[in-house]
């Protein structure tokens, strides 16, 4: 079977300008020894005016710490006002880029044809996408909350190769546990967890299937991230509001 390194990710959303931004970078890389970073990875996801800073930060100081962003735009270059691509993410240094992530597909109105674009788009330049399903309330409720996030995945992976999958990151983050305090039991992660890993198997093979890491997202903190990095298919967490306190990441990073 193959041993996957737990990632803990921290989307920080859109919060902390770049003075912020070095602080709790440095907080965390002093509250995290390499004992823990040789157990698990961490990264942090800031807002796109931030992430030289951080860049900067953790090469100058060769910090074991790794840097994302938390959208890409599907085009590469162009006259698209506002958006920032994958070769310009790539050349920051950016390891990770969420994508599908709830809040984008809701505000923003990205559909899967959308977030397939943007996974694409992060594959070209060599960027992770950290892969975000999740249903709602209605969906939950209905019963039909592993259908809908097994769709949400293979609508994403349209044209993504056996070779670009064996690297993905995906997370289940239900949306009815995002900022709420509302957390998925860690048998409801599992469960979603184990089915996006069976549909990879089904897409892929079992092969690519056990490479990949499936993170859990939702209210996750340092009081409940051990009994859901526990399941056997959960892989780390991605973690919104708790990322913003680098003691609080620091602590549930140690204990994932
Ligand atoms: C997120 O933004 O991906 C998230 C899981 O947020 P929170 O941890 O605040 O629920």
């Amino acid at each position: 079977m193959a041993t996957r390194k737990p990632l803990i990710a921290g989307n920080w959303k859109m919060n902390l300008n770049h003075l912020e931004a070095i602080a709790v970078v440095q907080k965390l890389a002093f509250a995290l020894p390499d004992r823990y970073l040789d157990k698990v990875e961490v990264a942090v996801l800031p807002p796109f005016t931030d992430i030289r800073s951080v860049q900067t930060l953790i090469d100058g100081d060769k910090l074991r710490l790794v840097h994302g962003a938390q959208d890409l735009s599907p085009h590469d270059s162009g006259a698209y006002t506002g958006d920032v691509s994958g070769v310009m993410l790539a050349k920051l240094g950016c390891t990770y880029v969420a994508v599908g992530h709830s809040e984008r597909r809701e505000i923003h109105g990205e559909d899967d044809a959308v977030v397939n674009a943007k996974v694409l788009a992060a594959l070209r330049h060599g960027i992770t996408p950290i892969l975000c399903v999740g249903e709602g309330l209605d969906v939950r409720e209905a019963g039909t909350h592993v259908q809908h996030c097994t769709d949400q995945l293979r609508g994403a992976l349209k044209g993504v190769t056996a070779e670009q999958a064996a690297g993905l990151v995906l997370a289940y983050e239900p949306v009815w546990a995002i900022g709420t305090g509302k957390v998925a039991g860690p048998a409801d992660a599992q469960e979603v967890c184990a089915a996006l890993r069976a549909t990879l198997a089904e897409l892929y093979s079992d092969e690519v299937a056990g490479t990949v890491r499936v993170l859990y997202g939702g209210s996750v903190k340092s009081s409940n991230v051990g009994e859901i990095v526990a399941q056997t298919d959960v892989d780390g967490a991605l973690v919104g509001g708790a990322s913003l306190d680098a003691e609080e990441f620091a602590k549930l990073s140690a204990i994932a």
